[in-house]
């Protein structure tokens, strides 16, 4: 992607954009047997809370072990698996796989530990998408406010209409819904005031240039700003040293998520990650 090969790029685009055309195939062809092999895991990145330095949900983020192509990053199939609208198939396995995970998560500790799930706009267009979400809770038996959907400001290109009244729908229902990369694509601020969100994620492009830029000081200032007079909550992601973090504090914002904090882990690793929390209370993050 753009944001992650230069710091003044705000393009985003895809690493399979870039690949010969013969790879894409080849990932495809990889791709349509994946899921019944099983070759799909998750991995869980967690988010804290900036005031109580405590954990207080994961992100789930797709890993794919080929026993072909090796592991393969998501930023080099999801795009592919959208086009081949193989997507479908493989959100649906991972909205399940994640609510069902943190469930039993919830069971052991006893605590509303949030996921959030990525959504691709290609699922989100399907007639079934707001059934699968539903049904999704119920099979796992997760709360509806433990289930965050993270969509893109792609959906402003996507039939608005029909994806913001879904999306309204859960809502109203209890389930949050995030907005990744914010700042990297295409939302006008008219646009944003008419999505349902429940939070706004500063993609790492405005992290990263934190400490050596004061222009993306004041933007990442203000966006926490115009989150917080719209009802959001702001979650800043990729940090990755202490003095984004002390930086985003100081500016009020809500969650941080980043391997400053930990990298995605498997599901051991999130027991783990939660083990110290329960018996010493905050840690991870000093004053
Ligand atoms: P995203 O949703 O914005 O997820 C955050 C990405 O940033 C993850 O990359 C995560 O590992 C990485 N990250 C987190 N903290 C840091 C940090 O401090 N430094 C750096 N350098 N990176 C950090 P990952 O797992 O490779 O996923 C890339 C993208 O692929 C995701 O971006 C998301 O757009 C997509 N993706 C991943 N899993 C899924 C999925 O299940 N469904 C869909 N539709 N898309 C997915
Ligand atoms: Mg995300
Ligand atoms: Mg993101
Ligand atoms: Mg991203």
């Amino acid at each position: 992607r753009a944001k992650e090969e230069g710091k003044n790029t705000f393009v985003v685009y895809d690493k399979s954009m870039h690949m010969p055309f013969n790879e894409r195939m080849n990932i495809e062809k990889h791709l349509r047997s994946a899921m019944i092999n099983n070759e799909f895991q998750l991995h869980y990145q967690p988010q804290v809370e900036i005031r109580t330095g405590l954990i207080s949900g994961f992100e789930a983020l797709i890993r794919w072990n080929s026993p072909v192509l090796g592991f393969v990053s998501p930023l080099s199939f999801i795009k592919i698996a959208e086009d081949s609208r193989l997507i479908i198939y493989i959100g649906e396995w991972v909205l399940r796989e994640a609510c069902n995970f943190m469930k039993s998560i919830n069971d052991r500790t006893g605590l509303p530990y949030k996921i959030s799930v990525n959504i691709s706009i290609i699922q989100l267009l399907q007639d079934d998408f707001v059934e699968i979400v539903l049904d999704s809770l119920k099979e796992s038996g997760l709360a509806p406010n433990c289930l965050e959907l993270e969509i893109t400001e792609s959906i402003f290109m996507e039939s608005f209409e029909n994806t913001v009244s879904k999306l309204e729908f859960l809502k109203s229902r209890g389930i949050r819904i995030a907005l990744d990369d914010f700042g990297t694509g295409y939302s006008s601020l008219s646009y944003l005031q008419q999505l349902p969100i429940s939070t706004l994620k500063m993609d790492k492009i405005f992290i990263d240039s934190l400490v050596e830029k004061a222009y993306s000081q004041s933007f990442v200032q203000t966006i926490i700003i115009l989150g917080h007079k719209m009802g959001l909550e702001v979650v800043a992601e990729g940090v990755e040293d202490a003095d984004q973090l002390a930086f985003l504090k100081e500016s009020d914002c809500d969650k941080v998520q980043g391997y400053l904090i930990s990298r995605p882990v498997p599901q051991h690793g999130v027991i783990e990650l939660l083990e110290p929390q329960r018996r010493h209370g905050p840690e991870y993050l000093h004053e």
